[in-house]
């Protein structure tokens, strides 16, 4: 099978390949065509997979397909805004009409479910490499950005964390779970549902947020610069593990929210007179710190003691750990 057939076969004919709102043109051009209307922004965002370092290889390629766009479009919600479409840069080193199949399923199956099209993309042969970009779009000015947290705000979290962390050594074989209590904890991890929603409804409440691509501690110790206040965790007492904890325990729990990544959950500042109506709209909001004066990231336990962890998230040009 030649590129072209490929690419006929497997993602133009694609159901989530034949347009929808916002798209004027789609694959089969040099380029596609957007319509932003009036008065909203494009919001865009890239994601590489690498196998070998984002996902182990080989893997289930349905359930890749999923993943490689869900973490794409987990950035979209971060901002608030509200996908359009999408494009997937291919790299395989062998055409498998199954293993393609299966990928552009998964694919298809979450671009579905998040309402976003598949517009274009580039098909090559090397490495398996996966890199999705997707565009969405938000009112001018309305976007959630991760500079404008205020000392005073909340620090919350938009759901369950520690989720895919909790099911990695299931992925891995490492660990065996009763199916109960198991498939949750995959479920987390291969189909990862993008907050979007929850990203809408905090345009013009929350002050900043993110999603946790990485690890809620250092993906705010990385971001804390850019918020210019420090955000103090606690570590124990809020958060949100109902899932993870009945496969570790809780000790163990916390340490995978902690430490683990990939939830793809929201976590966001918020001005205190903001949380009771997002709340009362039903919105899963846990208050996980505050964000104080000053510079940095501390993690509190419960008696307020500085148990701050020497953690860093996955940084592919670090020469040593
Ligand atoms: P070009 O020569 O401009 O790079 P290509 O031959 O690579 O164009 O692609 C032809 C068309 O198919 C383009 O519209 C491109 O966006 C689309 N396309 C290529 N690969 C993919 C893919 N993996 N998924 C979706 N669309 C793709
Ligand atoms: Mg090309």
């Amino acid at each position: 099978m030649g590129e072209f057939e490929l690419i006929r076969n497997f993602f133009a004919a694609a159901p989530c390949a034949q347009g929808g709102e916002g798209v004027a043109l789609g694959i089969g051009d040099d380029c596609a065509l957007l319509a932003v209307p009036p008065g909203e922004q494009l919001a865009i965002s890239t994601d590489t997979l690498v196998a070998g370092v984002h996902f182990a290889d080989p893997c289930d390629p349905f359930l890749l397909g999923q993943r490689s766009l869900a973490v794409a479009v987990s950035d979209l919600a971060a901002m608030g805004a509200t996908p359009v479409a999408f494009t997937l840069a291919l790299t395989v080193p062998t055409v498998t009409a199954d293993w393609l199949q299966a990928y552009a399923h998964g694919l298809n199956r979450m671009a579905q479910s998040c309402g976003v099209a598949l517009v274009g993309g580039d098909t090559t042969r090397g490495p398996l490499s996966l890199t999705v970009t997707v565009f969405g779009r938000v009112p001018a000015e309305q976007a959630l950005t991760r500079s404008g947290a205020q000392p005073g705000d909340l620090l919350c979290v938009g759901g369950e964390l520690g989720n895919a962390a909790g099911a990695l050594p299931l992925v891995l074989g490492q660990r065996e779970a009763e199916a109960h209590i198991a498939q949750p904890l995959l479920d987390h991890y291969w189909s990862p549902q993008p907050h979007v929603a929850i990203g809408r409804a905090l345009r013009g409440a929350a002050t900043a947020a993110q999603d946790i691509a990485d690890r809620v501690h250092s993906d705010w110790r990385h971001n804390a610069p850019a918020c210019k206040v420090p955000l103090e965790l606690d570590s124990a007492t809020a958060l949100n593990l109902h899932t993870c904890r009945r496969l570790f325990g809780q000790r163990g729990a916390e340490r995978a929210a902690l430490s683990g990544g990939d939830d793809y959950v929201l976590a966001f500042t918020l001005p205190s007179v903001e949380l009771p109506a997002l709340l009362a709209n039903g919105w899963p909001i846990h208050v996980i710190g505050r964000v104080a004066e000053g510079q940095g990231v501390i993690l509190l336990d419960r008696e307020g003691h500085d148990i701050t962890p020497q953690i860093r998230g996955y940084q592919h040009f670090q020469e040593t750990p």
